[in-house]
């Protein structure tokens, strides 16, 4: 049994009063919640009052992008090690945010994933095929591509050390959601892509989390899909109660 990660990706939201409010907020409404790995990816600057904020709960710190180096003349980029100092467990990798308008690439997302597991973060690989992509008939090749890339020189016990998040970019905050049967066709290609690379057994293992206008009222139903194992959420991770009704989708 895999257990489901709901994951809320703040982006640039929430000065850090802002942030400790949402988590203080949030906590009392998922404290009772069991078996589902919760986790807040607020900015870096948030990170280490959160952190504190959190202590104690079951809400887990992730950042929302990392570099690949330890230390040196890197100016404005931030190492694993340091999120791991800040207190975090996960950072999320790849978003496609980052791949349209920071120039990451699959060859980037690789050696930050390596970097971030080395550190002893759990890395949220993301991956997505634009509604163009979609259009003409890309979506597998492009996630293959980016699978194969994106974790290049893994090894299959390096695999517990990820999480997927498949995230259609033309579902991302605009309010379309891939519908169940759409997203359960891309988590099952990405599973069978796995266990082609990794193995079954570590294939079996990995959570492969939908991302892409998950709402209260649409998270059961992917959350029913076989390979659908949690949901990468932005808008509505920004609310506690929407994010908590979110995490609670199995009561
Ligand atoms: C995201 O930021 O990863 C995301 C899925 O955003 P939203 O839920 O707002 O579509």
């Amino acid at each position: 049994m895999r257990t489901p990660v709901i994951a809320g990706n703040w982006k640039l939201f929430k000065t850090i009063g802002e942030a400790t409010a949402l988590v203080n907020e949030l906590k009392p409404l998922v404290a009772r919640t069991r078996n589902v790995e919760i986790v807040v990816a607020p900015v870096f600057t948030a990170l280490s009052r959160v952190f504190d904020a959190v202590a104690g709960s079951n809400i887990n710190l992730a950042a929302q992008n990392c570099y690949w180096e330890e230390e040196g003349a890197f100016t404005g980029e931030v190492a694993p090690k340091l999120l791991k100092d800040a207190g975090c467990s996960h950072v999320i990798i790849g978003h496609s945010e980052r791949r349209q308008y920071f120039g990451e690439s699959d060859a980037t997302v690789n050696r930050k994933a390596k970097a971030a597991i080395a550190a002893g973060l759990t890395a949220i690989v993301c991956v997505g095929e634009t509604l163009a992509e979609r259009e003409s008939e890309k979506t597998f090749s492009i996630i293959e591509s980016q699978i194969e890339s994106g974790l290049e020189g893994l090894s299959a016990e390096v695999l517990a050390n990820v999480i997927i998040a498949y995230e259609p970019v033309w579902a991302i905050g605009t309010g379309k959601t891939a519908s169940d049967e759409q997203a359960q066709e891309v988590h099952s290609f990405i599973r069978h892509l796995l266990a082609r690379l990794f193995g079954q057994a570590a294939a079996d293992a990995v959570r492969i989390l939908y991302g892409g206008s998950v709402k209260p009222d649409n998270v059961k139903g992917l959350m029913a899909k076989p390979d659908i194992d949690g949901a990468l959420v932005g808008g509505a991770s920004l609310k506690a109660e929407s994010f908590a009704a979110i995490v609670n989708f199995g009561l």
